[in-house]
């Protein structure tokens, strides 16, 4: 039996109410009422307060038909807003969305340096200048989260960042000094997992997302919950040995899923065998395009060594979705047939393979939108990917 006192069961009342006007971007009290089971009265209540929080507006269909167009309720997307920066090498992006998860402000800042104090000076300038910013929305810039290309422990601090070479960073009590409060970290490859969820894939509790880059990294969601591991560090999948004996690896073994089939590889492999260099994502387009055999051969070489991880890690986890994010399988267009040719062991049980659409946005807009799961308190959250798809 669950038990709680006035104030505890008013919580969860109004948490059910705001998650079902989200999902249904307009509603009216009635069918909030028919779709939560609370009585009017309570709808009634929890909707006058949402109303003089200002976080929801009301409005009325526009329609023809003759009678009285029934008052919708919907999210006030204004009032606050979220901050995800996504702290890579050499550049550092900042995205903002407003309460719907709506993408309203971006930027991208070439670092000129990767010497600690000072990336720490630059995030809290650009998080100082955001919140003079939005200081006029009635709840101004709420949260801020930094998505990070390395491992955060359970204790909120960085243990490592292997690009910057950064370890036991406590990022947040540094920012704190320089007066920068309501702040978060969390590993990139989890928002995105989380993104994947909460814009595409809303559905699938058990979705893994898979982000291929300099190295391999993964987000894991188990029945709709991130799972962090023990010490925060789980989905460290590139480090999963394919090749007994094979290429040594920075961790101190041999044989890493990411030493045959993170990007860079496909590049140094494909730079080895042809003639012209292959430098970025539309040379791979361009020689495709004109039929490079060689490209094609190469190409089908990395997914078949990528394929070799990924029969491992459904074998594991049975997942629902597998979400990849690579801009290398976005130009191939035959990529996921290929993939497939691979998966065929009766044994491997997943229900889809795709590619992501919100690349290398999506730590970002997964860290503005788990401010506002936190922000609200919502026990599940789904946002419209309209305003996302902003090219980088
Ligand atoms: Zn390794």
């Amino acid at each position: 039996m669950i038990t709680g006192d006035g104030a505890y069961i008013k919580k969860i009342n109004r948490s059910y109410i705001l998650t079902e006007i989200f999902e249904h971007h307009k509603i009216s009290r009635a069918d909030l009422s028919k779709i939560t089971g609370l009585n009017k009265a309570t709808v009634s209540v929890q909707v006058n307060d949402l109303l003089d929080e200002t976080l929801i507006y009301e409005t009325q269909e526009e329609h023809n038909t003759v009678g009285r167009r029934p008052i919708l309720l919907s999210i006030n997307e204004k009032v606050a807003y979220f901050l995800g920066i996504d702290l890579d090498r050499e550049y550092i992006l900042f995205n903002i969305t407003d309460l719907k998860g709506n993408t309203v402000n971006y930027e991208k800042v070439d670092l000129q340096t990767d010497v600690y104090e000072e990336v720490v000076k630059v995030i809290a300038e650009h998080i100082k200048k955001y919140q003079l910013e939005y200081a006029d929305a009635r709840y101004g810039l709420v949260h801020s989260m930094i998505a990070i290309h390395g491992t955060v422990s359970t204790d909120h601090t960085i243990h490592f960042i292997p690009r910057y070479q950064w370890r036991d960073k406590d990022l947040l009590g540094d920012l704190k000094k320089l007066g920068i409060d309501n702040i978060s970290v969390e590993n990139n490859a989890n928002l995105s997992a989380y993104a994947e969820k909460i814009f595409n894939y809303y559905k699938s509790d058990n979705l893994l997302n898979i982000n291929l880059s300099s190295g391999i990294g993964a987000g894991i969601m188990i029945n709709g919950e991130l799972h962090k591991g023990f010490h925060g560090h789980a989905g460290e999948m590139g480090h999963m040995i394919i090749y007994p004996k094979g290429k040594p690896c920075r961790c101190g073994n041999e044989g890493c899923w990411e030493r045959y089939a993170s990007e860079p590889i496909f590049f140094e492999n494909a730079n080895k065998r042809l003639d012209a260099k292959i430098e970025n994502h539309s040379d791979i387009k361009r020689l495709l395009n004109k039929g490079n055999q060689e490209v094609m051969e190469e190409l089908n070489n990395w997914i078949a060594d990528l394929t070799i991880g990924l029969n491992n890690v459904i074998n594991l986890y049975n997942p629902e979705m597998i979400v990849l994010n690579s801009p290398i399988l976005k130009s191939y267009p035959q990529a996921l047939e290929e993939m497939k040719k691979h998966l065929l062991s009766s044994v491997s049980q997943y229900r889809d393979i795709v590619i992501s659409g919100l690349g290398a946005k999506a730590g970002v807009v997964g860290a503005c939108a788990m401010g506002i799961q936190d922000f609200l308190e919502l026990p599940r959250l789904t946002l419209s990917k309209t305003n996302n798809s902003i090219i980088i």
